[in-house]
Protein backbone atom coordinates (compact mmCIF):
# COMPACT_ATOMS: atom_id res chain seq x y z
CA UNK A 1 0.00 0.00 0.00
CA UNK A 2 2.85 2.51 1.02
CA UNK A 3 4.42 1.58 -2.34
CA UNK A 4 1.83 1.78 -3.96
CA UNK A 5 1.19 5.66 -2.83
CA UNK A 6 4.99 6.15 -3.74
CA UNK A 7 4.28 5.00 -7.02
CA UNK A 8 1.22 7.10 -7.83
CA UNK A 9 2.74 10.12 -6.64
CA UNK A 10 6.24 9.82 -8.94
CA UNK A 11 3.87 9.18 -11.67
CA UNK A 12 2.00 12.25 -11.41
CA UNK A 13 5.39 14.31 -10.69
CA UNK A 14 7.08 12.75 -14.06
CA UNK A 15 4.07 13.39 -15.76
CA UNK A 16 3.36 17.28 -14.36
CA UNK A 17 7.58 17.64 -15.82
CA UNK A 18 6.96 16.27 -18.88
CA UNK A 19 3.38 17.10 -19.67
CA UNK A 20 2.72 19.89 -17.80
CA UNK A 21 2.53 22.50 -21.04
CA UNK A 22 0.70 20.04 -22.95
CA UNK A 23 -3.17 21.53 -24.32
CA UNK A 24 -3.97 18.05 -26.04
CA UNK A 25 -7.17 18.15 -23.67
CA UNK A 26 -10.87 18.85 -23.36
CA UNK A 27 -12.48 19.29 -20.20
CA UNK A 28 -15.16 17.07 -19.46
CA UNK A 29 -16.85 15.67 -16.26
CA UNK A 30 -14.53 12.50 -16.81
CA UNK A 31 -11.36 14.28 -17.47
CA UNK A 32 -11.99 15.97 -14.14
CA UNK A 33 -13.12 12.71 -12.15
CA UNK A 34 -9.87 11.27 -13.39
CA UNK A 35 -7.42 13.62 -12.11
CA UNK A 36 -9.48 14.17 -9.61
CA UNK A 37 -9.17 10.38 -8.39
CA UNK A 38 -4.90 10.71 -9.15
CA UNK A 39 -4.90 14.14 -7.26
CA UNK A 40 -7.33 12.44 -4.20
CA UNK A 41 -4.55 9.26 -4.13
CA UNK A 42 -1.55 11.02 -4.29
CA UNK A 43 -2.38 13.92 -2.09
CA UNK A 44 -5.12 13.10 0.28
CA UNK A 45 -4.60 9.65 1.10
CA UNK A 46 -7.99 8.91 -0.67
CA UNK A 47 -9.95 10.63 2.00
CA UNK A 48 -12.04 13.05 0.31
CA UNK A 49 -15.29 12.21 -1.19
CA UNK A 50 -16.27 12.09 -5.33
CA UNK A 51 -17.73 15.88 -5.98
CA UNK A 52 -21.46 15.93 -6.58
CA UNK A 53 -20.41 17.31 -9.74
CA UNK A 54 -18.31 19.69 -12.01
CA UNK A 55 -18.95 22.56 -13.48
CA UNK A 56 -17.11 24.27 -16.29
CA UNK A 57 -17.64 27.95 -17.63
CA UNK A 58 -15.51 31.20 -18.89
CA UNK A 59 -15.87 32.68 -15.65
CA UNK A 60 -14.31 36.39 -16.03
CA UNK A 61 -12.51 36.29 -12.52
CA UNK A 62 -12.27 32.90 -11.26
CA UNK A 63 -9.76 30.04 -12.63
CA UNK A 64 -11.65 27.88 -10.30
CA UNK A 65 -14.01 27.21 -7.20
CA UNK A 66 -15.20 24.70 -4.69
CA UNK A 67 -18.76 24.92 -2.48
CA UNK A 68 -20.14 23.02 -0.37
CA UNK A 69 -23.44 20.65 -1.70
CA UNK A 70 -26.10 20.76 -0.02
CA UNK A 71 -24.22 22.48 3.04
CA UNK A 72 -26.21 21.63 5.57
CA UNK A 73 -25.76 17.31 5.23
CA UNK A 74 -22.94 17.86 7.60
CA UNK A 75 -22.83 14.24 8.07
CA UNK A 76 -22.64 13.97 4.17
CA UNK A 77 -20.24 16.23 3.16
CA UNK A 78 -19.74 16.62 -0.51
CA UNK A 79 -18.80 19.71 -2.97
CA UNK A 80 -19.12 21.17 -6.13
CA UNK A 81 -16.04 22.05 -8.09
CA UNK A 82 -16.04 24.79 -10.58
CA UNK A 83 -13.23 25.20 -13.34
CA UNK A 84 -12.54 27.50 -15.89
CA UNK A 85 -12.87 26.48 -19.48
CA UNK A 86 -10.51 29.18 -20.53
CA UNK A 87 -7.79 26.86 -19.52
CA UNK A 88 -5.77 24.91 -21.63
CA UNK A 89 -2.25 23.86 -20.00
CA UNK A 90 -2.58 20.58 -18.21
CA UNK A 91 0.03 22.13 -15.21
CA UNK A 92 -2.60 25.21 -14.99
CA UNK A 93 -5.54 22.44 -14.74
CA UNK A 94 -3.85 20.31 -12.37
CA UNK A 95 -2.89 23.51 -10.09
CA UNK A 96 -6.78 24.72 -10.56
CA UNK A 97 -8.09 21.55 -9.54
CA UNK A 98 -5.49 20.88 -6.68
CA UNK A 99 -6.41 24.36 -5.03
CA UNK A 100 -9.91 23.96 -5.23
CA UNK A 101 -9.47 20.14 -3.83
CA UNK A 102 -7.49 21.87 -0.64
CA UNK A 103 -11.09 24.05 0.21
CA UNK A 104 -12.82 20.59 -0.37
CA UNK A 105 -10.71 19.06 2.10
CA UNK A 106 -11.31 22.14 4.47
CA UNK A 107 -14.80 21.87 4.37
CA UNK A 108 -15.23 17.89 4.61
CA UNK A 109 -12.20 16.58 6.64
CA UNK A 110 -11.23 19.53 8.67
CA UNK A 111 -15.10 20.55 9.00
CA UNK A 112 -14.66 24.24 8.65
CA UNK A 113 -15.46 26.65 6.13
CA UNK A 114 -14.55 30.38 5.93
CA UNK A 115 -15.92 31.35 2.46
CA UNK A 116 -13.92 30.59 -1.01
CA UNK A 117 -11.82 33.83 -0.65
CA UNK A 118 -10.71 33.03 2.65
CA UNK A 119 -6.68 31.44 1.94
CA UNK A 120 -5.13 31.21 5.99
CA UNK A 121 -2.84 29.29 7.48
CA UNK A 122 -5.31 26.13 7.20
CA UNK A 123 -4.99 26.33 3.41
CA UNK A 124 -1.48 27.37 2.87
CA UNK A 125 0.10 24.12 5.24
CA UNK A 126 -0.81 22.21 2.38
CA UNK A 127 1.77 24.21 -0.01
CA UNK A 128 4.94 21.49 0.60
CA UNK A 129 3.02 18.35 0.81
CA UNK A 130 1.30 19.57 -2.77
CA UNK A 131 4.40 20.21 -3.96
CA UNK A 132 6.21 17.17 -2.47
CA UNK A 133 3.15 14.54 -3.46
CA UNK A 134 2.28 16.38 -6.79
CA UNK A 135 4.91 18.57 -8.04
CA UNK A 136 1.96 21.19 -8.27
CA UNK A 137 1.94 24.89 -6.57
CA UNK A 138 -0.44 26.02 -3.96
CA UNK A 139 -1.42 29.73 -5.92
CA UNK A 140 -3.91 31.73 -5.37
CA UNK A 141 -3.84 32.78 -8.94
CA UNK A 142 -3.26 30.85 -11.77
CA UNK A 143 -2.60 31.98 -15.68
CA UNK A 144 -4.97 31.07 -18.23
ZN1 LIG B 1 -9.22 29.36 -3.14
Amino acid sequence: MKRKKADIRKRLKIHVRSKGENCDFELTESFCLYWWRHLNDAIFDGELTQPERFEFKSYRTMAGWCRPWRANRLNERSVVIGINSQIWERKAFLTVLAHEMVHQWEWEILACWKGNTMHGKQFFDWKGKLLYRAGLPLTISVDI
